[in-house]
């Protein structure tokens, strides 16, 4: 650098020379000096007013992206391509540097050769779908778009309708079967016509059920179940949702109780909220044996309202305890079957309640189980009293 100034100087000092009465200053090595000088700062601002569209480009572009040069190297990248490398900045690297993947280092080599390329990589814990387009310049447009989490949502509605449909075959084959013994001539004798009468219908039942407790799931999570949040009872929804057990609980002789003190105010949606204590004491009374009982309470603190469903069963195994709120997940499947489950009533608990801004655990010993729901207090309505405009909420 100093090497071209230097003529610069010079001239300054031959110049101040001249003017003080000395020889005729020779600028011709100073100008020359300035020319290129000139020359090269005009260069890169026309390769920076070139690059700015490109750099926009990519900036806009939602995946990780970037131009990968004639020689292999990324010339030019988004943060997102930068995220991924290394030391946080690609440019200058390979696309094997950056993404440590041999098979997206082949497919650049190819793309480069004029092949475009589309693959699905995994990179450490993540899934890409790449694209490697070939542009004029020789260049090569590098894609990488994360689909982990479409990939685990597909693998989840996947194994949902293959469990969904295993538990529709059952009751519909158990009825297909009874219906077939009847015409083959069970009808003509009473105890058995009855016996298998009885198959049909326990198994339509089994179906109503399925179906009801399918649509309520696709209802919530479609959003289609718009939840009103509003300061709401505990109380009064407590006393309905022991009305709505009463019977099955008198069957088994199990003794249905609320303790929830009178103007236990919670915000929620009355609806939801008596969804959620009938499919718990459901539960409760479906698993505790004869002569057990049940108890919703009430405790506030830490800014919360906790309304629990505690019985005398036989309680639920620790290592269960994770996964029970999972859809189709139970302890003892044909236990659950037998009494009527369907393996969706606690994830539909889990739903209603995260879609009223809540949270539901579950604490089980020998003693029996005992299911909470948290909820955020709120004041008493005044009678009349219409929840404001944007309080209907829908979960997200
Ligand atoms: P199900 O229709 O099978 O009852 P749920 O989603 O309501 O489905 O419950 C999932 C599983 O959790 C049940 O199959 C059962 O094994 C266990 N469970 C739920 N509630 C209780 C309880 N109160 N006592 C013991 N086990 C329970």
């Amino acid at each position: 650098m100093s090497l071209f100034r230097d003529p610069v100087l010079a001239a300054v000092r031959a110049l101040e020379e001249e003017l003080s009465g000395g020889p005729r200053a020779d600028l011709a090595p100073a100008v020359e000096t300035l020319g290129s000088l000139l020359l090269e700062r005009e260069g890169r601002l026309r390769a920076l007013e070139r690059e700015q569209p490109e750099r926009e480009l990519l900036a806009a572009i939602p995946d990780a992206a970037g131009l990968v040069s004639r020689e292999g190297k990324v010339r030019a990248a988004n943060s997102a391509l930068d995220g991924l490398a290394p030391g946080g900045r690609a440019v200058g690297l390979t696309a094997m540097e950056v993404t440590r993947s041999g098979e997206i280092a082949e497919a650049a080599r190819r793309a480069l050769e004029g092949t475009p390329r589309r693959l699905e990589v995994q990179i450490g814990r993540r899934i890409f779908l790449v694209h490697l387009a070939p542009l004029v310049r020789g260049e090569v447009l590098l894609l990488l778009r994360d689909v982990t989490e479409r990939r685990i949502a597909d693998a989840t509605r996947r194994d949902f309708v293959a469990n969904a449909s295993h538990e529709l075959r059952t009751p519909v084959t158990a009825i297909a079967g009874a219906a077939e013994t009847l015409l083959a001539g069970a009808m003509n004798d009473p105890v058995q016509a009855r016996t298998f009468v009885d198959i049909v219908a326990r198994n339509a039942d089994r179906l109503a059920q399925l179906t009801r407790d399918l649509l309520d799931l696709s209802r919530i999570e479609s959003r289609q179940w718009a939840i009103r949040l509003e300061p709401v009872d505990a109380a009064e929804v407590a006393r309905r949702a022991l009305m709505a057990c009463d019977e099955p609980a008198r069957r088994k002789r199990i003794a249905l109780e609320t303790a929830v003190p009178d103007g236990t105010w919670v915000r929620a949606d009355a609806r939801a909220l008596e969804h959620v204590l009938v499919n718990l004491l459901d539960n409760a009374v479906k698993y505790t044996p004869e002569g057990g009982s049940a108890r919703v309470s009430a405790a506030a603190g830490n800014g919360r309202v906790t309304l629990s469903v505690a019985d005398t069963g036989p309680g639920i195994e620790r290592r269960h305890l994770e996964r029970i709120f999972e859809r189709f997940y139970r302890v003892d499947p044909g236990r659950s079957r037998e009494s009527g489950g369907t393996g969706l009533g606690l994830a539909i608990v889990k739903h209603l309640v995260q879609a009223q801004g809540g949270e539901v655990g579950v604490e089980s010993g020998s003693a029996g189980t005992r299911f909470w729901v948290g909820l955020p207090p709120a004041e008493p309505a005044r009678p009349g009293e219409v929840p404001l405009p944007g309080e209907a909420v829908t979960h997200s």
